[in-house]
């Protein structure tokens, strides 16, 4: 059984006799039928129509009626061949098709004069089984088993994305003892066990919410993205493959997000390509690590410094007690560098400060940093990008987060220390941290 599939979905005979030219049964084939062999003749003359609906055109009276493509009539069984045999298995179909077997001048549609009082017996069926179904009650219906005089209008097999349906019309729906004849018959021809559900729904009802089926066409209300979901999920290898892909993408993004905060970290270049390593391979956990290193912006300045590494458990040299700290000290400079306070922002005597010479720590005179390291950033505070050698120790700040900077030989607090905020001097150059510090705890001098 072999067919031409046309566009949009119609169906055509294998002569490539097409649509309304094909609705007498193909030459070759009946000439045989009609010169030599008498006809089986059936009871009534019958019509295949196809239809095929567009995701677009679904739903709509009008747009179905153009859709609907007759294949053509027949009226003995070997006719009837002529053209079953030229049409594909339902299996075989596209979504949103529709084969019809009605009798002959009564269209398959709610309002047809003969249809509109009727309704139809639905049998929805799992993907896959509707072809032979379909095959066993259409030669039941051609072949009057059903017993039921002018009663049954036709039979359909609708293709759908979830199931398949066929469904028995019938021409009146308000007579019971028809309408159930015609599903117990149903359920014989199929074989069907006596639990299973057959639903009847009456033409009106039909008309009423403009939809054939309850809950079949769950994808039509979303449209084209529904088709292309179904599409996706009843091809589960392009699924993976997107999904593999989306992935892998979304990985490698992140591994180039990790090496911008590996630059922002000063994080030196073995280091940054293992980072990168991992965030590609575990994604968005180790991203948000160093995330959280950079907010933080502490941890790796503190591995990669060497000139406060190797003093970070160093005692300062300077010892004093509280109340010789009282005496030597002014009570600003006091409460900042033995209470750790801050100068309130463009108060410092050295915010605005760009002299040459060396700051030193206004403690204990230690040398802290040289002029042609501070830069103008307007943060408030003197800002310096590099110490002298080991003058400076740092530590984690009791608020658990910023990292603080103190006289390594005084312990005297001087401020805090940032890294990664992408600054820049006058010079244009990087700066790879920033010393914040109060002009406080600093004395200047000019020269040298
Ligand atoms: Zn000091």
């Amino acid at each position: 059984m072999a067919t031409n599939t046309m566009d949009d979905g119609e169906v055509a005979l294998e002569n490539n006799d097409k649509t309304e030219e094909s609705t007498s049964p193909p030459k070759d084939e009946c000439k045989v039928a009609l010169s030599d062999i008498p006809f089986h003749l059936l009871e009534s003359r019958w019509t295949f129509w196809y239809t095929h609906r567009p995701t677009t055109l679904r739903n709509s009276s009008v747009n179905y009626d153009s859709c609907l493509k007759k294949l053509g009539s027949f009226g003995s069984i070997e006719e009837f061949w002529c053209y079953y045999d030229h049409m594909k298995f339902p299996s075989e179909l596209p979504l949103y098709s529709d084969v019809h077997l009605f009798k002959e001048n009564l269209k398959p549609m709610w309002e047809e004069e003969g249809n509109r009082l009727g309704g139809k017996w639905i049998l929805r069926l799992k993907k896959g089984l509707s072809t032979r179904l379909w095959e066993l009650l259409v030669l039941a219906i051609i072949g009057e088993q059903f017993n039921v005089g002018k009663e049954i209008c036709g039979i359909v097999c609708s293709i759908r994305p979830q199931e398949d349906l066929i469904s028995i019309w019938t021409k009146t729906a308000n007579n019971q003892i028809i309408t159930q004849r015609i599903k117990e018959t149903m359920k014989k021809v199929l074989n069907l066990p006596l639990e299973c559900p057959l639903e009847y729904k009456t033409h009106n009802d039909s008309l009423r919410d403009n939809c054939s089926y309850r809950n079949t066409d769950r994808v039509r209300y979303l449209g084209l993205f529904g088709d292309f979901c179904y599409y996706l999920i009843s091809n589960y290898r392009i699924l993976l493959c997107l999904i593999l892909w989306a992935t892998v993408t979304a990985h490698l993004f992140e591994a180039i997000a990790a090496r911008q905060i590996c630059l922002q970290l000063n994080i030196d270049q073995d280091s940054t390509y293992l980072w990168m390593i991992q965030t590609f391979i575990l994604g968005y956990p180790s991203l948000s690590i160093l995330q959280g290193y950079k907010r933080r912006g502490l941890c790796f300045t503190i591995n990669m410094s060497s000139s406060s590494n190797n003093q970070q458990d160093k005692p300062p040299a300077m010892n004093l007690s509280d109340a010789e700290w009282k005496k030597k000290l002014t009570n600003k400079q006091y409460r900042i560098l033995r209470k750790k306070d801050t100068e309130f922002p463009d108060t410092g005597e050295y915010n605005k400060h760009f002299e040459t010479g060396i700051y030193k720590c206004a403690g204990c005179g230690q040398e802290l940093y040289d002029s042609s390291s501070k830069f103008d950033l307007r943060c408030g505070w003197p800002a310096f990008s590099s110490s002298i050698d080991t003058s400076v120790r740092r530590q984690v700040d009791a608020d658990g987060y910023r990292e603080e900077i103190l006289c390594a030989t005084c312990n005297g607090h001087l401020g805090h220390v940032f890294a990664g905020e992408g600054l820049r001097d006058a010079s244009g150059k990087i700066v790879r941290e920033r010393h914040c510090v109060n002009s406080a705890s600093l004395q200047f001098q000019k020269g040298k």
